[in-house]
């Protein structure tokens, strides 16, 4: 899961990791409030998605006065960003940071992930901050230091100090770097996170570090134990149709093409999507209904691929097993029932009372396609969309 920047910066203030001072707003009174109660100018206004490069998208400005504060805040609040991360039809902004503008001297990188190929934590950073990091990454990988952790030894003095001197921070500026390195590796420990990023961190005019932005995701198999991370959880930033799959245990993610497909078990998904490829036609969706699915987890999942403007055809491919195949037809039955359906549906349905199934399809009165093999329902549903 990611969660928004100033909610990252609410938890390195609980861990002791320097920020900014400053707040979020949701409308550009608000925003002038919080540049009041900060006493200088400028002050910085951030727009608050879940993508990166906003600095480079104007997502990032910089206010000298109550009244540019206003209208940065007017213009950013209900713009659609668009940055290199948001693809082409950009992120609503609903909200944005109102921060302290800081003296800068330099920019720096640091974040800390799980590296799974040494099954270690591993602490990069770079002296080479900034907006440019993805090109320092791909031409000078020198200039990023890799510092692995075990796990179970946990982050040492020695460890900081190797970032530290790779960062060639000014001495002055050491004893208070290492204490942050140490806080934000408990944060990340802690609350299970796949990546805490800090990109720039700063250096500022009196030699202090400090996080002038923040990003953290987590792992969402651990979110159960940490709730107060969960409620962090912002829908608007989520497709809503995955929202909605994920009321019912669904597991659903968008895709661009026009098959829809419904299938059992992550690994048939996968070779279905494959084979809807491989027959010149696009997926629109991944469609895990998962083992033990029940007509109802089946009926709103093939509404859900229904209310998705973009599908065309639709390939159901089961393999019955703890799902039975007249679970599944009943489910596609009521579905579709309740729903016009403008195209025929290709369905490819093998195992545990594959007769059961098949009558309850023949009998519902449904347009429907039945294909011999899996390669014959691919082929089926792709003359379909191309037709
Ligand atoms: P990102 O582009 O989405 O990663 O957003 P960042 O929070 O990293 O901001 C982008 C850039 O805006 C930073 O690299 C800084 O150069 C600049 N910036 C952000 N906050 C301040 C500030 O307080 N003062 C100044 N002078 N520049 C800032
Ligand atoms: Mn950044």
């Amino acid at each position: 899961m990611k969660i928004h920047e100033y909610q990252a910066k609410e938890l390195f203030k609980k861990y002791g990791v320097p920020i900014p001072e400053g707040r979020v707003a949701f409308s550009p009174d608000e925003a002038v409030g919080i540049a009041k109660s900060l006493a200088e100018y400028p002050v910085v206004v951030k727009a608050q998605i879940h993508a990166g490069g906003r600095g480079k998208g104007g997502g990032v400005k910089l206010a000298q006065s109550e009244s540019e504060v206003q209208s940065v805040a007017d213009q950013m609040i209900g713009m659609e960003l668009v940055t290199h991360q948001t693809g082409p039809q950009g992120r609503r902004v609903t909200k944005v940071l109102v921060e302290q503008g800081l003296n800068i001297e330099k920019e720096l990188y640091l974040s800390i992930i799980p590296d799974r190929s040494i099954a270690k934590i591993v602490v990069m950073a770079s002296e080479a901050g900034g907006m440019d990091i993805e090109e320092v990454a791909a031409e000078t990988p020198e200039k990023i230091v890799k510092v692995p952790v075990n796990p179970l030894q946990g982050i040492q003095a020695y460890h900081c100090r190797e970032v530290a001197f790779g960062l060639n921070l000014p001495p002055a500026a050491i004893k208070s770097f290492v204490a942050m390195l140490k806080n934000l590796y408990r944060l990340f420990v802690d609350n299970d996170c796949s990546l805490v990023e800090i990109n720039p961190l700063v250096i500022t005019a009196e030699e202090t570090v400090i996080a002038l932005d923040a990003k953290i995701n987590f792992d969402d198999n651990a979110l159960f134990r940490h709730k107060d991370i969960a409620e962090y959880r912002d829908p608007d930033e989520e497709d809503p149709l995955e929202v909605e799959a994920s009321k019912y245990n669904l597991n659903y993610i968008n895709l661009d093409g026009n098959v829809g497909n419904m299938v059992n078990g992550a690994g048939l998904a996968m070779a279905t999507m494959d084979l809807i490829k491989q027959a010149g036609a696009e997926p629109a969706n991944f469609l895990d209904v998962g083992g033990g699915a029940s007509a109802e987890m089946v009926e709103n999942g093939f509404k859900i691929i229904l209310s998705d403007p973009n599908v065309k055809g639709i390939l159901i491919n089961i393999f019955g097993g703890i799902l039975r195949c007249d679970v599944l037809a009943e489910g596609v039955v009521k579905a579709a029932q309740k729903t016009n359906i403008s195209f025929p549906v290709v369905v490819r349905m093998e195992g545990t009372n594959i007769e059961e199934g098949r009558r309850i399809l023949a009998e519902s009165g449904l347009q429907l396609t039945t294909a011999v093999d899996l390669k014959d329902a691919a082929q089926k549903v792709a003359e379909i969309v191309q037709a």
